[in-house]
């Protein structure tokens, strides 16, 4: 068995969505996101960001300011002993019909291909429905971040959580479960 991630999207998630965030200085984290981690990592969790980065795509920012925010999250994190262990982008946009972009599994696949991750026990959290879809695509839990009720398109995430802080205690209640031996597949817990 694999180890388990929380796989966490980057906008809106761990820092404000400043929308096509293209500048290292402009990266806020959101507030508790640092204990909200710590907390995590100390119970065991591997910690990976999977993100859209359209703005690459689309020309509004360049690989290299993407890098740059990416480096800029990684010091914040670490000056408070918080580390990722992986950062994985799409840099595509939506008409490049790429296999990575959420809702797409392609980035979660790959982070769990490349640090042995055992996605059936990690936890995909999001504060869009499509991190939602990518998490259930490719056979994780899943939390919404929202703090209106959430238009779920007929897709239920196993919890919704108005903020990452609040979804901390009951991520660390999970019991590991054992796909296809007989757990449920979909613990339908909304813990608003
Ligand atoms: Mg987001
Ligand atoms: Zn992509």
């Amino acid at each position: 068995m694999g180890r388990r991630a929380v796989l966490l999207d980057r906008d809106g998630t761990l820092n404000e969505d400043a929308g096509y965030l293209d500048r290292p200085e402009s990266l806020r984290l959101l507030p508790g996101t640092v204990e909200a981690l710590s907390s995590l990592q100390a119970a065991g969790w591997v910690l990976v960001v999977v993100s859209n980065q359209s703005g690459v795509g689309r020309g509004f920012f360049s690989q290299q300011d993407l890098d740059r925010v990416d480096a800029r999250l990684r010091t914040l994190l670490a000056e408070a002993g918080v580390r990722l262990e992986a950062s994985y982008y799409c840099p595509h946009a939506p008409w490049d019909a790429c296999a990575c972009r959420k809702p797409a599994p392609g980035l979660l696949q790959q982070a769990a291909a490349d640090l042995e991750i055992d996605l059936a026990n990690s936890v995909m959290v999001g504060d869009m429905i499509r991190d939602v879809q990518a998490g259930q695509a490719a056979g994780c839990r899943t939390v919404l971040l929202q703090t209106a009720p959430a238009p779920t398109e007929g897709l239920a995430p196993d919890a919704i959580f108005p903020a990452l802080a609040q979804a901390v205690p009951w991520i660390l209640s999970l019991a590991p479960r054992h796909v296809g031996a007989g757990f449920p597949a979909l613990l339908q817990i909304n813990a608003r």
